[in-house]
């Protein structure tokens, strides 16, 4: 399977900054191996596509529904206009901060699914969560109602694991919390899809940088990853590409 290595921009991001996208774009075609995407700020998604035509330039939301009186909001069908080629659903802060259900999650990933969109779908523990020691119980639970139908292509779908706590903080689970992760998620993923369900990548996300990289790509069952903080400039994600690569 290739490794996927995305970027979420999150709220940053102005046209200077399509100098750090370009620069990503030529460093990332030194790894053919690894298929490497940038989901961007909506304002930038049109000028990085056509700025990077080679590199996967994605959203970090979609509406759940193709088109309406909804003020805000942007739908897949947009996003592909646009150029984009996948779209980030359930991230944890818009789990929060919107108070998305897993309904609303599902019912984004078909969405994007249906508009021809790939879709790397968010799933993660609170601190509090994990400390209680139910973290693997909880996400698989997160994940199988967040989970998209089975008529979906699972080829398209992405899976993020992506413990809260470990969001922009720095701290990072162990590599065998990591492993049982994603080995559930795995388990998971056969049941819905069947023999499909090994063809959905499953993304560790939460405070990878340059100097731990190389070791959670290492563990069973990580198929790339969601980078935050560190997607930011070509300095710290290509290191982290090469890092993929070299996982193999
Ligand atoms: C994220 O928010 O998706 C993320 C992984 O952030 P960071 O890498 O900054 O922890």
């Amino acid at each position: 399977m290739r490794k996927l290595v995305a970027g979420n921009w999150k709220m940053h991001g102005v046209a200077a900054d399509l100098e750090q996208v370009k620069a990503i774009a030529v460093a990332a075609r030194r790894f053919p191996s690894i298929e490497v995407a940038l989901c961007l700020p909506v304002t930038l998604i049109e000028r990085a596509v056509r700025a990077v035509p080679g590199l996967a330039i994605g959203a970090q939301d979609v509406h759940f529904n193709a088109k309406g009186a909804h003020t805000g909001c942007v739908a897949a069908a947009m996003l592909k206009d646009a150029g984009a080629s996948l779209a980030i659903v359930g991230h944890s802060e818009r789990r929060e901060a919107q108070r998305e259900s897993d309904a609303e999650v599902r019912a984004k990933a078909e969405a994007a699914l249906a508009a021809g969109l790939g879709v790397i779908l968010c799933v993660g523990e609170s601190l509090a969560v994990r400390e209680a020691g139910d973290a693997v119980g909880s996400v698989d639970a997160q994940l199988a109602a967040s989970l998209p139908g089975r008529t979906a292509d699972p080829g398209q779908l992405s899976i993020a694991y992506e413990p809260i706590w470990a969001i922009g903080t720095g701290k990072v689970p162990t590599m065998s919390e990591i492993g049982d992760m994603h080995a559930a998620l795995r388990k998971r993923l056969v049941s819905a899809f069947a023999g499909k369900g090994i063809d959905v990548r499953i993304l560790y996300g939460g405070s990878m940088k340059p100097m731990n990289a190389r070791e959670i790509f290492a563990v069973a069952d990580v198929d790339g990853a969601l980078v935050g903080g560190a997607s930011l400039t070509a300095e710290d994600f290509v290191p982290i590409v090469e890092a993929a690569a070299a996982a193999g």
